[in-house]
Formats: structure tokens, sequence, C-alpha cells
């Protein structure tokens, strides 16, 4: 009995000596390594495993690098100051951003429109504390609408002083994308970056299981349902995300560019699930704007296009049910019982 046991330690840390050799070797250090940084007007960390011993400089330079290709103004908002004058692209990545945006605008009939500028800044959710004149709201509507600019190779150019841009339903997909291709460069085989809720996901946890990300409750705090996925990006709009209250009624950051009001389209949030996380954000903004069943076939007219990776979607309505795009069947399981799982509507 004494002999075994004798024998079976020096095994037992060889074994251990060994897995540790192993870690080592592949470079897959168990522990997360942490970070976080203010950017784009919100909380954005990391959870990382492998790669350099701190990822806390690189997050803060591409986010900080993300910022500054995409934006002017201090709130992603840009303006022509006369007539006719072209906002000139900042970078090919703003370039790029852009023209896929209009191309989601004419693909949502609108609901979907970077010259939301006059009237987001009109509302200004994050400050204001009652809703703007009914003639303001009309006014700064006269000057909303991607169709009466022009998205050329140079810039946009609009037709109006006071036109503008609203980075705000792109900005931080692009940097999720941007801020995950640097951590792999740097070596980090898998990671969680959470820029305000928008999720992007890469790699594997070292013992190589997959990514587990809770789909927010809009009405409480904890997960209604957990998507089990990485290499991509888990963008979600929602009302509960920004938004202030009135005389007992909720004003929230989506806005409708046909109403110049918050979207009301019988939704409280929707995930879209794409490996382009740019594309994804947008997709986010226009599913809210136009609703569980417009919004289903604007992602399949954007997969039926083939011009980018595969887009999904999860769509939690006001009546609790929960539409789940067939493509992510088997990546999605729902947890909470106020939530019941439904089809869109024909
Ligand atoms: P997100 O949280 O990604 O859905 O983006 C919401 C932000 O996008 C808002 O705070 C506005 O800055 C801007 N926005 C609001 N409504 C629209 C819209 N219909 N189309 C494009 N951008 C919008
Ligand atoms: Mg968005």
């Amino acid at each position: 009995m004494e002999g075994r046991r004798s024998l079976k330690r020096p095994a037992c840390l060889l074994l251990c000596v060994l897995f540790l050799f192993c870690l080592s070797a592949c470079g897959a250090d168990p522990s997360p390594r942490t970070a976080s940084v203010w950017a784009f007007d919100t909380l954005c960390s990391a959870t990382v495993y492998g790669g350099p011993d701190s990822v806390q400089s690189p997050l803060e330079a591409s986010l900080r690098e993300g910022e500054g290709l995409l934006r002017a103004g201090t709130d992603g908002r840009r303006f022509a100051e006369a007539d006719g004058q072209l906002l000139e692209f900042l970078s090919s990545e703003e370039a790029e951003l852009i023209q896929t945006a209009w191309q989601i605008s004419d693909w949502s009939d609108g609901a979907f429109d970077l010259t939301v500028a006059p009237l987001s800044a009109l509302w200004d959710v994050s400050r204001a504390t009652r809703p703007p004149a009914e003639e303001d709201i009309a006014r700064a509507l006269a000057l909303v609408g991607y169709r009466t600019a022009e998205c050329t190779a140079e810039g946009v150019c609009f037709s109006k002083a006071g036109q503008g841009l609203d980075l705000g339903a792109v900005a931080k997909g692009s940097a999720g994308d941007r801020a995950a291709e640097r951590l792999q460069a740097l070596g980090c085989t898998g990671g969680v970056l959470d820029l305000g809720g928008n999720i992007k996901l890469f790699g594997a946890k070292p013992d190589g299981s997959l990514f587990r990300v809770g789909i927010r409750d809009p009405r409480g705090d904890s997960a209604l349902g957990i998507l089990t996925l990485t290499d991509t990006s888990v963008i979600t709009s929602g009302s509960y995300e920004r938004y202030f209250e009135y005389e007992g009624v909720r004003y929230h950051h989506i806005l409708d560019p046909r109403t110049g009001r918050p979207a009301e389209s019988g939704l409280l949030s929707v995930t879209v699930v794409c490996k382009d996380g740019a594309l994804a954000d947008m997709l986010s903004t226009a599913c809210f704007v136009l609703g569980a069943e417009r919004g289903t076939a604007l992602l399949d007219t954007v997969n039926a296009s083939g011009r980018w990776p595969a887009a999904e979607g999860i769509f939690v309505l006001e009546d609790g049910g929960v539409v789940v795009t067939a493509g992510l069947e088997d990546a999605f399981s729902l947890t909470s019982k106020d939530y019941f799982r439904k089809e869109a509507d024909p």
C-alpha cells in the first residue's frame, strides 16, 4: 500500500509538470487578462486568453484609433455648414462603412438612415428630460433623408446646410472588429470584447470551449437566453439602453426617420449575430425600427446578396415572444420563463 502511494506521487508530479509545460508551450495560459477603457461614450472591456501580460494599452490604442477614424464631433455627429457641402470621408474604413450604410438604408426603405443626425441631436436622449416640440421635430425631419444626400467615392454631399451624419449606430460594431484583430495579431488565442453591450468574440477558451453570451432581458437585469458561439459579433439594439421618461412615457434613442420619434415597432430589443460587427451594428438598429417581420426580411435580403457573412437575429417582442432566425437555432437557448419562442408573423 505504502509502496504504491510513493510510486504514484512522482507520476502525478510528472503529469503536472508535463501539463504546465504543454500550456506554456502552446501559449495557453488558462487565466484571462482583463482591461477596460472608456470609449465611444461607454465602458468597453476585454477578457482575453493568451497574448501579452497586459492588454490594457492595445485595447485602448485600438479603440482610440477607431474613434479617430470615424468621428469628427464629440458625439459621433457631423453636419454640413452650407448647401451642397461635401463631407469628406475621414478614412477608407469610414468610406466603406458609410457606403454599406447607404445600401442598408435602401434595403430597409429608409428605416436605417445615418442622416438622422439633426433629429438625434434634437432629441438628445442621453441628456433630455422632455420630448422636443412638434414644430422642432418637423423642422429637423425636413433635413433627414439619405435620398436627399449623395454618397460618392469621396464623401457624402448634402443638399442643405444643417443636414448631417450620425455614426452612433455603427461605430462600436466596427471598433470591436478592429480591436479583436489587434489582440489576435498580438497572440491572444481567445477573447470577449464588450463595447457597451456590443459583444465581439474570437477564438476559444484554453479548454477549447466556446463562449456563452447572455441576451439581456430588456425588462430586467438578468439574461433571457444564452448564445454559445465564437468568432462573431453579437450586437443588440434595445429601447432599454438609453432613454428618458416624461409623464409616464419612455422615450428611447432609436428614432424612426419616417415619424421623427422613437421607433415603435413592437420590439423591446433585437440582437444581430454576424462575423462583420459593423454590419451587425447597422442591422440591429435597422431591425429595431422595422420590427420582427420586416426585420427578418431585411436579414434575408442581406444574406441573399452574398456580399457579407451571414447575419442572424433574435427579436424580443413586447408581448414576451422571442423570434429566432434559423441560423441561430443550435446556438441559442431561451432560459427565462417570462418569455416564449415565437415564429415571425407571416
Ligand atoms: P444602436 O444603439 O446601435 O441601435 O444605435 C442607436 C444610435 O444610432 C442612436 O443613439 C443614434 O445616434 C443613431 N440612430 C438613431 N436612430 C437611427 C436610425 N433610424 N438610423 C440610423 N441611426 C440611428
Ligand atoms: Mg447599431
